[in-house]
């Protein structure tokens, strides 16, 4: 078994249309692919009649961004029936805040003197109902100021940096809600990103339980050894699903490709024997 329980398609921020990344994660070995585009299931259909060519699973997916406290987290829903009224209805509120929020962030950058930036993001995302801030650092990237995307993010796009824009995301409770009522399993995804402090971590946690959340990304593209270990220890403690996910985006802007995480510790209970 080679699980890799999340990553993006064009359909949000990644750089391989669905087809290709199923192809990609198939030469890579995996067997088991879940595509999450952010806030968006419409890759879905061509990646599983994809995923049906190549012989692989593939897991209906979606990342939904939420509000928690300060920060922004991300939820990520498995093996969702992505067609579900409720959880298509929480998604496009989701994106129509966020085309707002694109708005926001060209009139930000304009005011430190990147000009043009949402028209130029526009022309990086595939989708128009999702500009995020990664079509933002390609065009920043595209017009010699910055060297790369992550320093983009480091200077422009950060929080408290001034292409950040404070904004508006589901509740946790909406988000997990929206997975469940579409029969999907609630994960958390890549937890060592999040600037929170270990009391706010736990209010994360709690709540997540409370409203019926059932796993946490323990190995991810984003965490390193250390972090690994501290979400193994935690899943164990609240006897939580563990996870498997590059967060593959494309060669260009991941470090780790399809499938080529670490094996899950092998005393956690991987999410995967819920979804077969
Ligand atoms: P958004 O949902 O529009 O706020 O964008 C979030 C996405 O931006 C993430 O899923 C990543 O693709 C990308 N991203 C966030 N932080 C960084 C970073 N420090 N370096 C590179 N990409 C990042
Ligand atoms: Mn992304
Ligand atoms: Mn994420
Ligand atoms: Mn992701």
């Amino acid at each position: 078994m080679n699980a890799d329980l999340h990553c993006h398609s064009i359909v949000s921020d990644g750089w391989l249309t669905p087809a290709e990344l199923v192809r990609r994660a198939a030469a890579n070995g995996v067997t088991m692919l879940a595509l999450t585009d952010h806030d968006e299931v419409g890759g879905l259909d061509e990646a599983l009649a994809t995923a049906a060519e190549c012989g692989i699973t593939l897991v209906p997916g979606v990342e939904i961004s939420v509000s928690f406290h300060e920060e922004t987290v991300h939820v990520v829903g498995l093996g969702i029936d992505h067609r579900h009224s409720e959880l298509v209805a929480g998604l496009a509120q989701v994106r129509r805040g966020r085309s707002e929020r694109a708005a926001r962030i060209g009139l930000a950058l304009d005011r430190v003197g990147i000009h043009g930036a949402l028209e130029g993001a526009r022309r990086y995302a595939r989708n128009p109902e999702l500009v995020g801030r990664a079509h933002f650092a390609r065009f920043i990237v595209e017009t010699g100021l910055m060297p790369d995307v992550a320093t983009v993010f480091r200077y422009y796009l950060a929080r408290g940096k001034p292409g950040f824009v404070e904004h508006q995301w589901a509740r946790l409770e909406e988000a997990v809600s929206w997975i469940r009522a579409a029969g999907g399993v609630a994960v958390i995804a890549h937890p060592g990103r999040y600037r929170l402090s270990s009391a706010r971590m736990d209010e994360l946690f709690d709540r997540f339980a409370a409203c019926g959340g059932e796993a946490v990304e323990v190995v991810s593209g984003s965490h390193d050894e250390a972090e690994t270990g501290r979400f193994a220890h935690l899943a164990r403690k609240r006897g939580l699903l563990a996870s498997r996910a590059s967060d593959f985006h494309g060669e260009q802007e991941s470090a780790v490709d399809l499938g080529r995480c670490a094996p899950l510790p092998p005393d956690l209970v991987p999410v995967w024997s819920r979804l077969e």
